[in-house]
């Protein structure tokens, strides 16, 4: 190509909607090297046939990517290019629906607190919970590896894997939490949910330090704490939270599994999600490095029924059959009880384990 044909910096810069400072960068970046540099004044020279190129960068930019991963988009055939940007905004929405609940998560908890500054002098009302749990190792399995706790202000369950019988992580997991089954003011929550979550990772990765055949282990984690009418909830894997109110069920826990990920984003439908390969891949989990809990905080009611579970249930009994019992049958002891029967009678192919919870007015 002669020098003729090519465009200068200022030249291209308009015609491509970009700056000049931005095509410096982006050449230093290797995103857009001009076609020819001048070598002795030093003057970036580009072809028109780079116009295409520098107008996919701009667009990429408004996207908001990355430079690394623009390179990498630029780099790709169209159909290999559309994937990748197709990809990249998934895990945007992802990251940002993620964001968003624990901004709603953030609203709720300092509301209340401003509440609770302005009617210091009425006591928050103060809420009692029964309880009952029960784990069971199924027919399948030759350990169990899911823990559970129930305690006046802490339920929790928890599913270990990449275990061998010893200690499950999810027991480290469980055993870290339990202090925090005590009464603390609203206000403290927050902190006292930080630590547990930390303290819970630091419990798995201690596990690993101490003898290196333990890596690879970790667990799920799901689990309320009570703060006077306040329920927080925190959540990484795929153990459910449900809750009993008004006669309806709702799941109150999204799962962090790759199956409900494709269904999110409408690639499985409902049918193909039940009988997937990879059903149990877990997207999140407490192993020891980086952790991302779902964080909610809720208004608990007396009257409220709660159900943890681990995948051992949700996996094999049917949503309809889990509502059945939990409003037909009154005492917790025997609601645990029949939900593990119900998942035994499907075969028990993995642990189950169950915490039913029954919230009552503090003064009854
Ligand atoms: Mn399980």
């Amino acid at each position: 190509m002669g020098s003729r044909e090519l465009l200068t910096i200022g030249a291209f810069a308009r015609a491509s909607r970009l700056t000049p400072k931005a095509l410096r960068l982006y050449d230093e970046l290797g995103l857009l090297p001009p076609a020819h540099v001048d070598p002795h004044s030093g003057y970036r020279l580009y072809h028109p046939d780079q116009l295409d190129r520098a107008r996919l960068v701009a667009w990429l930019r408004r996207l908001g990517m990355p430079l690394a991963r623009i390179r990498t988009v630029c780099e790709l055939g169209p159909a290999e290019a559309a994937a990748e940007v197709a990809a990249y905004w998934t895990a945007v929405e992802a990251e940002t629906k993620a964001r968003g609940e624990l901004a709603a998560f953030l609203v709720g908890y300092l509301t209340d607190r401003s509440e609770r500054e302005i009617i210091m002098p009425e006591p928050a009302p103060t809420l009692t919970i029964r309880y009952a749990t029960r784990s069971d190792m199924g027919r399948v399995r030759a350990h169990n590896e899911d823990r559970a706790y129930a305690g006046a202000r802490l339920l929790a369950v928890a599913d270990g894997f990449g275990g061998d019988g010893e200690v499950p992580a999810s027991a480290a997991a469980i055993e870290a939490l339990k202090s925090l089954d005590t009464e603390m003011p609203a206000g403290d929550l927050l902190n006292a949910l930080e630590r547990a979550i930390h303290s819970a990772n630091a419990a798995v990765r201690d596990l690993a330090a101490a003898d290196p055949s333990q890596e690879g282990r970790g667990t799920t984690l799901t689990a309320m704490l009570l703060s006077g009418s306040q329920l927080a909830l925190v959540h990484v894997g795929d153990c459910r939270a449900y809750l009993l109110r008004d006669g309806g069920l709702f799941q109150i826990t999204h799962d962090h599994t790759l199956v409900q990920s494709l269904l999110d984003e409408g690639r499985l439908t409902r049918e193909e999600a039940a009988s997937h390969p990879q059903r149990s891949l877990l997207i999140r989990a407490l192993a020891g490095s980086g952790v991302e809990p779902d964080l909610h905080l809720r208004e608990a009611r007396p009257g409220d029924r709660y159900l943890l579970c681990s995948d051992g249930l949700s996996v094999v009994v049917e949503t309809a059959a889990v509502k059945e019992v939990l409003r037909t049958v009154a005492d917790p002891d025997d609601a645990v009880r029949s939900l593990v029967d119900l998942a035994d009678a499907g075969g028990g192919p993995d642990n189950v384990t169950c915490v039913v919870a029954d919230v009552a007015d503090g003064a009854a």
